[in-house]
């Protein structure tokens, strides 16, 4: 463990932690690092990471960019591999899964949103948001009600039909968020949601994350932007690669503690 991020005292322990812990961690890393190489010179985008992440919480990880957030992300959500290090999920260490166990991981455990959106250009709306139910073993009339569900709740009834070059951005990310959440993950990834979108659409987006939130949805959040990242109830600063700060925020942002009320006064 280094001693810049010292291990949060729940879950922080060996694999389950102490007090709290006959439930594992969502997240659970020690040590992680990653390089890239450019120019043929090794870069660490991660140097060593240690990190605990609870049911229920909502982490940002924020700092400038090239700091490795985006890196850790990946990390997390198996879509790349750690020069070193280990990883749980919930409890199993998934350090060495093949390609095809962390697929079938992030389809049924882990929901990713990214900043671009990622959805299928020639698929219609409801199509993009029932494929993964779908493949995740859903039989097509279930498919088709999570669908149907989730997009009332996201506001995007009367777009199924449309395809997401159709919608503005703020739609096209909650479709993605629709996504994401279609086979109620474990543990929701989010790589800077809002980083191309409006003031309006941020909004939006971080009003339903704080929704999700509030029922229960882990959230770790990536985000440049500080304001984003006080929506979450517990701030990661990284910086250089590492974990420089890890802080708790105050009661009022806590979960059921109205998250939304505060970005409304955000205004
Ligand atoms: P952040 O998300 O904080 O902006 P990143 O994780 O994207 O930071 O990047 C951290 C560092 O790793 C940067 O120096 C970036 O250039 C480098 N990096 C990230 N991904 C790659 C990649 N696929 N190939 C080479 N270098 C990369």
């Amino acid at each position: 463990m280094s001693r810049d991020n010292p291990p949060r005292a729940a879950g922080g322990g060996k694999t389950g932690g102490s007090s709290a812990a006959e439930v594992p961690p969502i997240v659970k890393a020690e040590g992680l690092v990653k390089s890239y190489r450019s120019d043929g010179v090794p870069a660490e985008a991660v140097r060593g990471v240690d990190l605990c992440v609870e049911r229920g919480e909502f982490v940002a990880v924020t700092g400038p960019s090239g700091a490795g957030k985006s890196t850790l992300l990946h990390l997390l959500g198996g879509l790349d591999k750690p020069d070193s290090g280990k990883l749980w999920l919930g409890g199993r260490e998934v350090g060495g899964y093949s390609e095809a166990r962390w697929a079938v991981l992030r389809r049924r455990s882990i929901g990713i949103v990214f900043q671009f959106f990622n959805l299928v250009s020639n698929l219609t709306v409801a199509d993009n948001v029932e494929l993964p139910a779908l493949l995740a073993g859903s039989t097509p009339r279930q498919a088709r009600e999570s669908r149907a569900e989730l997009l009332a709740e996201l506001g995007l009834e009367g777009k199924e039909m449309s395809t997401p070059g159709e919608l503005s951005g703020g739609e096209q990310q909650r479709v993605a968020l629709a996504r994401a959440l279609v086979n109620h993950p474990s543990l929701l990834l989010a790589d800077e949601p809002t980083g191309s979108l409006d003031s309006k659409g941020t909004k939006e987006v971080m009003r339903l994350l704080s929704r999700y939130h509030q029922r229960g949805q882990t959230i770790l959040l990536v985000t440049h932007d500080a304001r984003v990242a006080s929506s979450a109830d517990r701030v990661l600063s990284f910086f250089d690669g590492r974990i420089v700060d890890d802080a708790t925020l105050g009661a009022g942002t806590r979960r059921g503690g109205g998250v939304a009320d505060v970005l409304e006064l955000k205004g």
